[in-house]
């Protein structure tokens, strides 16, 4: 039998854990909180690092590290997605965590924040590892989950398949079916409809009011979006829908561009078939789709792609963040200064945690909503959400991030008050 193992984790100096820290730092200093409120706020209630021992289907044993953290549990269960990937560490985990907290709090669902990882590249695992991996997982961190106390969800590198394998295992431990563990499931196992599709909706529904905001008019305006998983693919798609013209998409192998719109149910087709947008037919080159000459950046893939070292040569007047944190506080302050206009993370991308907040909701009561009914009830909150983090942020002459950073801050704050220590 041969063992192998991963390298011990790492802390990260910089990275997305102390741009979360920044960014909450900067609000608490806003609403004149003292350092035990923040320290509060800044630290995670829990935190779990599991050990995976992965029988690989050669019989080889690998040993994979995991991790979950919950945030917050102040507002209710902690929620978030759990990610694969080779880039996973603790710290990373413990950002995506706190962006939870507030993304929930600024959208008014009943939940706290959290977030999981394990340190895997899916691409080199088959679904049956893929399915072992998940189910030890989920039986490692299972005292900790639950529908009241912890709901997973998926995230980069996980799926549907993913949350079904995640569901069962925590149902067979528990005796009996468990939807509400987890959402983000397939329909036919409790999904809700309209989930799979919900952050894109929403981040193309901000994204054009955002547009709007600046006097562009969507028909007719140009777009890029990085990343093309389940956020980057589909808001392209809404995107080329609402009349934008979507000149460039990327993915983690490339590029592919059309500057007289890029003909999006073809590119998907081609991604379908190939696994990639590289290679398009009729694309043309282009160097780095983050600086194209286009009026919407849509960043949809991963963490801090906006840095001090690129945001100065981004042309789009507007950014819309479908992934958490792409965008460093350094980036923030240049983007800012070059009067470009993001909207933040825990506002644009937050209709996934919506959809997964209705389908939590119709699993605890096995009673199920139409697809239009989650598409309007989305889009309402979604507006509200809108609305208020601009009228905040025009009201006290503050970014959008910073006006929706307080916003939730607050909420969440308020929430600790009233509850109260215990003991
Ligand atoms: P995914 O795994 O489905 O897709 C990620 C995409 O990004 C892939 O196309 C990948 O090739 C691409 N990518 C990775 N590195 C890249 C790089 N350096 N340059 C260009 N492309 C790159 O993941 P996803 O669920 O779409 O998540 C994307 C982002 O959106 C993450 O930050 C995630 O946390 C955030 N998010 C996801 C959801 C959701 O419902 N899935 C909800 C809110 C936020």
């Amino acid at each position: 039998m041969t063992t192998m193992t991963q390298p011990a984790d790492q802390q990260v100096a910089g990275g997305p854990l102390n741009d979360a820290q920044t960014q909450l730092r900067e609000a608490t200093t806003i609403l004149g909180y003292d350092d035990g409120l923040h320290a509060m706020l800044a630290a995670p209630r829990r935190e779990v690092t599991v050990s995976i021992p992965l029988r690989r289907d050669d019989s080889r044993i690998e040993l994979l590290t995991g991790h979950r953290v919950q945030h917050s549990l102040t507002r209710g269960p902690a929620k978030g997605g759990l990610r694969y990937s080779p880039d996973v560490n603790l710290d990373e985990v413990r950002a995506l965590a706190m962006w939870m907290t507030w993304k929930c709090a600024l959208l008014d669902v009943p939940y706290g924040g959290a977030k999981g990882g394990i340190r895997i590249d899916p691409r080199q695992y088959s679904q049956a590892e893929l399915e072992r991996v998940t189910r030890r997982y989920t039986s490692e961190i299972s005292p900790l989950i639950g529908p009241e106390r912890d709901i997973p969800a998926p995230d980069i590198g996980t799926d549907e398949n993913t949350m079904a394998w995640l569901m069962d295992t925590y149902s067979a431990q528990q005796g009996h079916t468990v939807l509400g563990v987890t959402t983000g499931k397939p329909v036919s196992l409790g999904g809700s409809r309209g989930r799979a599709t919900a952050t894109s909706r929403g981040v193309v529904q901000v994204a054009l009011a955002a547009l709007r905001s600046r006097g562009i008019d969507p028909a007719g305006a140009t777009a890029a979006v990085q990343g093309f998983g389940k956020v980057g693919r589909y808001a392209a798609r809404f995107l080329a829908e609402a009349g934008v013209r979507v000149a460039a998409v990327s993915d983690q192998y490339g590029t592919t561009a059309a500057s007289a719109g890029l003909p999006i149910p073809a590119v998907e087709e081609h991604v379908d078939a190939t696994g990639s947008v590289v290679g398009f037919a009729c694309g043309d080159q282009v160097d780095d789709l983050l600086t194209l000459d286009v009026d919407l950046l849509v960043v949809a893939a991963v963490e801090g792609v906006l840095h001090a070292g690129n945001a100065a040569e981004v042309r789009a007047q507007v950014i819309v963040e479908g992934a958490n944190g792409p965008t460093t506080p350094e980036a923030d302050v240049i983007l800012q200064d070059a009067g470009r206009l993001v909207v933040p993370d825990i506002l644009a991308n937050a209709g996934g945690v919506i959809v997964s907040y209705f389908e939590w909701v119709q699993a605890n009561q096995a009673y199920w909503w139409s697809a239009a009914e989650v598409e309007a009830q989305l889009a309402d909150r979604m507006t509200s959400a809108w609305e208020r983090v601009s009228e905040h942020a025009a009201r006290l002459d503050l970014p959008l991030r910073t006006a929706a950073t307080c916003l939730a801050v607050e909420r969440v704050a308020q929430a600790h008050l009233l509850r109260g220590l215990y003991p």
